[in-house]
């Protein structure tokens, strides 16, 4: 197969799995919720992003692998246990992204299903209670989309775009909060937009440093997305919360 074959295979598929599997939660229009996650979970994470967080009263989502407790990653270190446990304890998430941080889409299950086994007891171990998963580098298929759909309460996704009107438990949307990639007029748009359609937006992001890789954010940067997004009247809750939350109000 070409490459440019092989490539439009991959797109097709990809297509096709965002758009089947789907497991509707309706969103009734009202305040906008945004959602701060963290991947992988680097250290600083774990420390300046949750101070941050804890300034505005907000809790976010931690994607943990298990494999990466301190592991450095990407020129970052990443987190060790007692620091999931204190951020559950603070009424965060800590939830699942695979234990050795796999592309979802190219492995078989037959690796990912222990991989995520080994997350599970990793978790178990600190007496985090299994909650949602996101796929790393957003990788994913129609198999390992509903093997991840069997297992976990939630996937998220990346590539963009917010939840309006109803969201897709099995494929949650979100958006990247780059320091070298998201202008502060973007993050204004974004929540702007969620306000104005009383949507669901979740940013993801990994390291919270001055001096953050290409896919970490800035203290300054993650200032400004809380700031904005509290000035704007959103509810600032983790994925989990903001799931019972729409539960509960169209129950
Ligand atoms: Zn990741």
């Amino acid at each position: 197969m070409s490459a440019i074959t092989h490539s439009l295979v991959r797109k097709a598929s990809r297509f096709a799995a965002r758009h089947t599997l789907q497991r509707w939660l309706p969103l009734q229009r009202q305040r906008a919720v945004v959602s701060f996650s963290f991947d992988d979970v680097a250290l600083s994470a774990c420390t300046t992003g949750a101070a941050l967080l804890q300034e505005y009263q907000a809790r976010a989502t931690f994607f943990v692998c298990g494999g990466l407790e301190n592991q450095m990653e990407q020129g970052q270190l990443c987190h060790h246990g007692a620091q999931l446990q204190q951020l559950h304890r603070d009424g965060h998430e800590v939830a699942c992204h695979t234990y050795s941080h796999l592309n979802c889409e190219l492995q078989p299950l037959s690796v990912l299903r222990p991989d995520w086994a080994k997350n599970r007891h990793y978790l178990d171990q600190l007496g985090i209670p299994l909650s949602g998963f996101a796929f790393p580098f957003g990788a994913y298929d129609l198999s390992s989309k509903y093997a991840a759909a069997q297992r976990f309460s939630y996937s998220r996704i990346t590539g963009g775009g917010m939840q309006q009107g109803r969201a897709d438990l099995h494929a949650l949307r979100a958006q990247a909060l780059y320091a070298g990639k998201t202008t502060e007029q973007e993050i204004r748009n974004l929540i702007t937009e969620a306000v104005e359609q009383g949507a669901w937006l979740i940013f993801y992001s990994h390291e919270v440093s001055d001096q953050p890789g290409p896919w970490g954010t800035t203290p300054a940067q993650l200032r400004f997305a809380l700031q904005t997004a509290r000035d704007a009247g959103c509810d600032l809750l983790n994925i989990r919360d903001a799931i019972q939350h729409y539960r509960a109000v169209s129950a």
